[in-house]
């Protein structure tokens, strides 16, 4: 693969703490190695984060970059689009790559079909095969790719996001659990958690 930020040795870690090899992850690969080339690794807070998906490629993203939901320096925004945009605090430096569209192939058209059936009646022993290669493919491509042919690379959205902050802590007067006071709800005259709010308004 020899891509000059991220090892081979890198890559099978990476694969080890998602549990499988998969063009997604291959994404998240490729997008923290653009920021370990450009930015470095976080240290604490100094890199953040803004990831508009949930899937494979984020854990790429936390394991390699160090931008991570406990160090609240990797943030989800749920647009459904694999997109992430990285801020460096020391000089704001900013980024957001884009994945590009992928083009309509006939490969593609294939792999798209086959998904369509497999969750609507089951794969076959040899379209699974045929979805698997197809699935190598794309992961082998996405590795091999240059940097800017697989991401638009744009200007950041809006400024760098305020560090995370202490916040006070409530107990909620229905369960008794311990609860960030930004996420409780007033529902007459009582403090409640989240989930005892959303009961006691169906009440
Ligand atoms: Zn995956
Ligand atoms: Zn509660």
């Amino acid at each position: 693969m020899g891509n000059r930020a991220i090892s081979e040795e890198l890559v099978k870690e990476t694969t080890r703490f998602h549990g499988h090899w998969c063009p997604g992850l291959a994404i998240g690969i490729r997008a923290a190695e653009w920021v370990l080339s450009e930015m470095g690794r976080a240290q604490d807070e100094e890199i953040v984060a803004i990831v508009e998906t949930d899937m494979c490629a984020v854990d790429a993203i936390q394991y390699l970059t160090g931008c991570t939901f406990g160090k609240g320096n990797l943030i989800y925004r749920d647009y459904g689009k694999s997109a992430f945009t990285f801020y460096r605090r020391r000089d704001g430096k900013a980024a957001r790559l884009v994945v590009k569209p992928a083009s309509r192939t006939k490969d593609r058209v294939m792999m798209e079909k086959l998904h369509q059936k497999m969750q609507e009646k089951g794969l076959t022993g040899d379209e699974e095969k045929a979805m698997q290669e197809g699935r190598e493919e794309s992961s082998r491509r996405i590795m091999e790719s240059g940097l800017t042919d697989l991401f638009d690379i744009k200007p950041a959205d809006g400024p760098v996001p305020k560090k995370a902050r202490f916040l006070s802590s409530l107990v909620c007067e229905s369960c008794g659990e311990t609860v960030m006071e930004t996420r409780t709800r007033r529902f007459k005259e009582q403090v409640l958690c989240i989930p005892c709010f959303e009961v006691a308004e169906r009440r």
